[in-house]
């Protein structure tokens, strides 16, 4: 099989410039100092689109919100549908549009943050734009960051994604009750998982009923 390749520094992406990725670190840790200074664990969730990121967030707010302060900042390219489901299971939500940023980067989340009184919370979900790509080199100053995978994405998505993994903390594997439809096997799923990222905590869940919620709430340790 003939493979072409680019060459580093070959692609003609703005993205990729090492400045970018410099000055968007820097910012990301002035932003989780920040987070810290007001005792605000802050929670990355990325994802594809209609992977379960929303979802995953509003069964979070409601099983928490007992025990937690809690807001969110909701990343999309120029809708507020995300934002306003979030509100609607009783956080305080910040929508933050990228228009054609295919990512949220750490600058648009300081941004965020002007926006919320740190003082008033202690816990923050940052729901990242629906892409499986340039979210992964682009730090927010989150504590941790969750990926919600899908059996709809079929069995390939995750050997084909190994970088958004690496720096995860847990995965949702979502929409557990369509896996034989889709002839994905979820275990499966997880074992390519622990492949890439030996010890990473996986939680099964379905966000339409809200099962497995409890496990991923125990693998982020909420
Ligand atoms: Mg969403
Ligand atoms: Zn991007």
């Amino acid at each position: 099989m003939k493979v072409v390749e680019s060459d580093e520094g070959e692609i003609l992406d703005i993205e990729l410039n090492e400045d970018f990725l410099r000055r968007n670190r820097e910012l990301a840790e002035e932003n989780r100092k920040l987070l810290d200074q007001h005792n605000v664990r802050a929670i990355d969730v990325m994802g594809s689109i209609g992977s379960g990121k929303t979802s995953l967030i509003m069964h979070l707010v409601t099983r928490l919100s007992g025990r937690h302060k809690i807001a969110a900042i909701a990343g999309d390219l120029t809708t507020t549908i995300d934002a306003e489901r979030i509100s609607s299971s009783g956080a305080n939500v910040i929508e933050v549009n990228t228009g054609r940023e295919c990512h949220l980067d750490a600058n648009l989340v300081r941004k965020a943050f002007s926006e919320l009184n740190l003082e008033e919370i202690d816990l923050l979900f940052i729901e990242n734009v629906g892409n499986l790509i340039c979210p992964a080199d682009f730090p927010l100053g989150a504590h941790q960051r969750v990926v919600v995978i899908s059996v709809t994405e079929g069995p390939y998505m995750v050997v084909k994604h190994p970088f958004i993994f690496i720096d995860a903390d847990a995965v949702a594997i979502n929409k557990i009750d369509l896996s034989q439809a889709m002839g994905v096997k979820v275990e499966q799923l997880e074992q390519q998982l622990l492949v890439i990222k030996p010890g990473l905590k996986v939680a099964k869940t379905n966000f339409m009923t809200g099962e497995g919620t409890e496990g991923l709430i125990e693998a982020l340790g909420l």
